[in-house]
């Protein structure tokens, strides 16, 4: 699985988050699934299977431009179509791709530096330093698709014959164990985190997990659409088999077997909207009460053979699942269990197993789930499995390239106005007591920062890297993460790591560190860009700033003290007139629909469009500080708070296949992107009086939804 980010982690961008959906769907190339983490996109930008329809991006286009404004579109009627009209006629989605906008103009961009870095790391010349070694020499072993091709499933065998030799479901956990050591996260996730109520602590942590499809709605669910898809799943597991060698009656029968399995688990498991309050996946146990869950399960094995240091207290997430999960074991029979593991097993090393396979796994997982229609090609695979597995070697060489002292000290003088905007924000609203707020503002003053890249770099020399073994990398990479999770129990937590590797378009809030963090590769234009002025930087990098700034303090960051436990500090009646503002936001964005009868769930996006709304709104605060009283001068005929707006809906414009919307109003915690851009312009009457629109017209809201 690829990188994934802890059960809270809020972040900006749906690129990833798209990926966050798909925890247990994702084909392997990173990390291991820890508990209550989530595994990054199937690759999210797809991409093209040959040099031709490859997707270049100019240096030129990567910068704010009124070249995207359709003028013949009224900001006041549709926003998004002023702003982004033009941009979208004449950006059509690629087809390796599922969705296509500025955000994955410069991820390209980024990918592209890498694709440099990777290709001389390869080169086998002598003198090549450690770190160059490992990024170059997986880099090259997953590219070689001749060799992977020529072994077929080979470097499998020894992993498909543990499974085949378990003798009775006593053996179960001491495998499961070993799977899970190899980043292929079947049945359920194990790992570390930090107690949500003590946060200086580090806790073993447990999970539900174990579906092969994004989330457990696509099990139950019985619309034609959820049918047709489950259809095409089983079809899909039935295939994977049939290419390792099953008969297809067997195949047939045994793809039955894997979605009655996941089925009972889809059923056992927590709701995606639920996940979203901390309440409800807290339940801190003993050990001893852990394994009670299910006390035929020999947990003692699964420790054991997991490399778990001894501990004490484990947070399960989820505990009616680790019952179910204990019906589920005693009353199937093993073989069902063999089958089980098998289908994970090939699913989860897809990505690197010959090419059938990999062609077979993106017909359902590109094809059918987000509508791409050819593949990306190999060598962007490649890199986005290195930037997954060995993300801090490469992004270290990325930084070098790319980001210099500058970047930091520009960041920084950002994030400190926009923290002073939101205190004064803070101070004014009118729902809030006094007492509240002076909470609220400790804790804002508590918030620290993280920009561009760690200060001390992973250290991945244990890992060893052959130039001949891309499923072995693949598999050891996964099991160095693995290790590295369990290590962290009882440990002092490490307030320098970092959830995202330095190239990412994304930035992030963490509740439990109390932190915002802005890797390099959004520091850039169109993000930030030292050519623009100060409208379009505040509209860009200013407002995702402010984006993440306001996670702290949304239905889920409110929950969570300064020092990043999860403690009420509201006063009850600060916390009922908080809610009532939040059902506005979750009733106006559950209007928004993405295909007939589809709706955007305004329950499962509420922390992002309370973000977007407080962040559009604190960045114009912070934006008016700097400008001063002084009338500025239009450029290209805007004033500076038109070219505000602009900015800001310039960074989501975005085209969409419907497959992927559908999936993304399914499994992601974010809003479609046009939604995002007229849900926040409506609400605000900033934006209302910079282009001059009146009651009555539809970015005007008459009910306009205010939290921060
Ligand atoms: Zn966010």
């Amino acid at each position: 699985m690829p990188k994934n980010l802890p059960i809270f982690l809020l972040c900006v961008c749906a690129l990833m988050a798209q990926a966050q959906s798909s925890q247990q769907t994702q084909p392997k190339s990173g990390p291991a699934a820890q508990p209550g983490k989530t595994a990054p996109a199937q690759h999210s930008a797809p991409v093209p299977a040959s040099p031709a329809n490859a997707t270049p991006v100019k240096a030129t286009t990567l910068k704010f431009s009124t070249d995207t404004i359709d003028r013949t579109a009224d900001p006041c009627v549709d926003f998004y179509q002023f702003a982004c009209g033009n941009w979208i006629k004449n950006n059509p989605i690629p087809p390796d791709q599922s969705r296509w906008g500025r955000f994955s103009e410069l991820q390209e961009r980024n990918r592209e530096v890498l694709h440099q870095i990777l290709e001389e790391a390869a080169k086998p010349a002598a003198g090549r330093d450690a770190i160059t070694q490992k990024i170059g020499d997986y880099y090259a072993a997953c590219m070689d698709v001749a060799a992977i091709d020529s072994q077929g499933l080979k470097p499998l065998e020894p992993e498909l014959a543990r499974i085949r030799d378990l003798k009775d479901k006593a053996g179960l956990a001491g495998e499961l164990a070993h799977l899970h050591r190899g980043g292929v996260p079947a049945l359920f996730d194990f790992g570390s985190g930090q107690d949500a109520k003590n946060s200086g602590e580090v806790i073993a942590q447990a999970d539900q997990g174990g579906l092969g499809m994004p989330d457990r709605d696509y099990y139950l669910k019985d619309d034609p659409k959820s049918v047709e898809l489950r259809q095409k799943y089983v079809a899909h597991v039935q295939r994977i088999f049939e290419l390792s060698g099953e008969t297809p009656e067997r195949a047939k029968t045994d793809a039955a077997t894997v979605l009655r399995l996941e089925t009972e688990l889809a059923k056992a498991s927590l709701d995606r909207v639920s996940r979203r309050d901390p309440v409800k996946t807290y339940h801190r146990m003993s050990r001893e009460e852990f394994e009670k869950l299910d006390p035929d399960f020999r947990w003692s094995a699964y420790i054991t053979d997991s490399g778990a240091p001894p501990f004490h207290s484990i947070n399960v997430a989820w505990p009616d699942f680790f019952k179910a999960m204990a019906a589920e074991i005693q009353s199937a029979p093993l073989d069902d269990w063999k089958t089980y593991l098998t289908w994970h097993l090939l699913h989860s090393e897809a990505s690197l197993l010959p090419t059938r396979f990999v062609d077979e796994n993106f017909d359902f997982y590109g094809k059918t789930l987000t509508g791409a229609t050819e593949q990306r090609p190999r060598w962007k695979r490649c890199v986005d499995f290195t930037d997954d597995q060995l993300g801090e070697a490469l992004g270290r060489k990325f930084v070098e390239r790319t980001f210099g002292a500058e970047g930091k000290e520009r960041t920084l003088k950002m994030v400190d106005a926009l923290e002073k905007a939101l205190g004064q924000d803070i101070q004014q609203v009118s729902w809030m007591t006094e007492a509240t707020k002076q909470k609220a503002l400790v804790k804002l003053h508590a918030i620290t920062n993280k920009i561009g890249y760690p200060d001390k770099w992973r250290d991945y020399s244990s890992v060893q890297i052959r130039r001949d073994d891309a499923i072995g990398n693949a598999m050891r990479a996964d099991q160095f993460e693995f290790e590295r999770q369990l290590n962290k129990i009882g440990k002092p937590v490490d307030r320098g790591e970092w959830e995202m590797t330095p190239p990412t378009v994304n930035a992030y809030y963490d509740p439990q560190m109390n932190n915002i963090n802005f890797p390099a590769g959004i520091l850039q234009p169109p993000f930030y860009d030292n050519q623009m002025d100060d409208a379009v930087n505040f509209g860009g990098i200013g407002m995702v700033i402010g984006h993440e700034l306001t996670h702290g303090f949304d239905d889920e960051g409110r929950q969570f003290d300064a020092q990043g436990n999860l403690q009420d500090w509201w006063t009850p009646e600060d916390a009922k007139e908080f809610d009532k503002r939040e059902a506005c936001i979750a009733n106006e964005y559950s209007s928004f629909t993405v295909a007939p009868g589809v709706h955007v769930n305004g329950k499962l996006t509420l922390g992002e469009d309370t973000a977007d709304n407080g962040g559009l709104k604190v960045a114009m605060m912070a934006l008016m500080e700097r400008l001063g009283a002084q009338p500025q001068p239009k450029i290209d005929g805007f004033t500076p708070e038109q070219r505000y707006y602009l900015a800001f809906g310039e960074i989501w414009c975005e085209n969409d296949r419907e497959e992927a919307l559908r999936l993304q109003v399914n499994t992601n915690p974010h809003a479609p992107a046009k939604d995002r851009v007229i849900g926040a312009v409506r609400n605000s009457a900033e934006f209302q009086k910079a282009f001059s629109c009146h009651a009555g017209q539809p970015m005007v809201s008459a009910n306009a939804c205010h939290v921060w």
